[in-house]
């Protein structure tokens, strides 16, 4: 084996969402079930799964590859010759620059030119129904789903709004329509849910 690298891969299992990307690259050290990837032949050890090897360069690019494409970061990769860290999933702040975020007076929006959404919670149909209006109190599509990711996902796909402040304004509006949905609560767009 050529440019030989003794490594530790480290693997959260329990922060693991199992996305399978991990597999796409590494295959040959991955493998899934009960909805999380698995290190295979692995040792555990405070709840994570460790596995220490001998690869070529050419199999550590490639857990490399699976480590950087873990949407949770929860594969890292040591160096157990060199005793360094190759793929770290600590998160590094103390450089980081701190914005304390200023306190909003006005609620006031630029309307965006793809219309306005209004909110509904279908408590019998279990389900949250979204309005695109381009004209005022009409609607002009309907987008119904479960959960806030199907429904803002299917509205971006489909360009039905073109504003950063509108999509944060919607992903705010359809958690709270969401936790209404799920807590049996009335949900009243623009307001606090109120759960007493
Ligand atoms: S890429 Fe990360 S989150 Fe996805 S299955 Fe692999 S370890 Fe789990």
């Amino acid at each position: 084996m050529k440019h030989v690298n003794r490594i530790r891969i480290k693997h959260d299992v329990d922060k693991c969402v199992g996305n399978k990307n991990c597999l796409l690259y590494a295959s040959n050290y991955f493998s899934f079930s009960k909805q999380k990837a698995h290190l295979q032949d692995n040792y555990k050890k405070a709840n994570a799964e460790y596995k220490d090897i001998t690869v070529s360069h050419v199999e550590l690019n490639k857990l490399i590859k699976a480590a950087y494409s873990c949407p949770v970061n929860v594969i890292s990769i040591y160096d157990l010759k060199k005793n360094k860290v190759i793929v770290d999933n600590s998160i590094h702040s103390e450089s980081a620059l701190d914005i304390v975020a200023e306190k909003q007076t006005s609620h006031e929006m630029i309307f965006d030119k793809t219309g306005y959404f209004l909110v509904k919670v279908n408590q019998e149909l279990k389900q949250i129904e979204v309005g695109l209006c381009r004209k005022r109190n009409i609607v002009a599509v309907k987008i119904i789903g479960k959960t806030p990711e199907d429904i803002y996902k299917t509205i971006i796909k489909h360009k039905l709004l073109s504003r950063f402040d509108h999509a944060a304004y919607l992903g705010r509006e359809l958690q709270k329509a969401y936790i209404a949905l799920q807590q049996n609560l009335d949900y009243v767009q623009d307001d606090e849910l109120k759960f007493f």
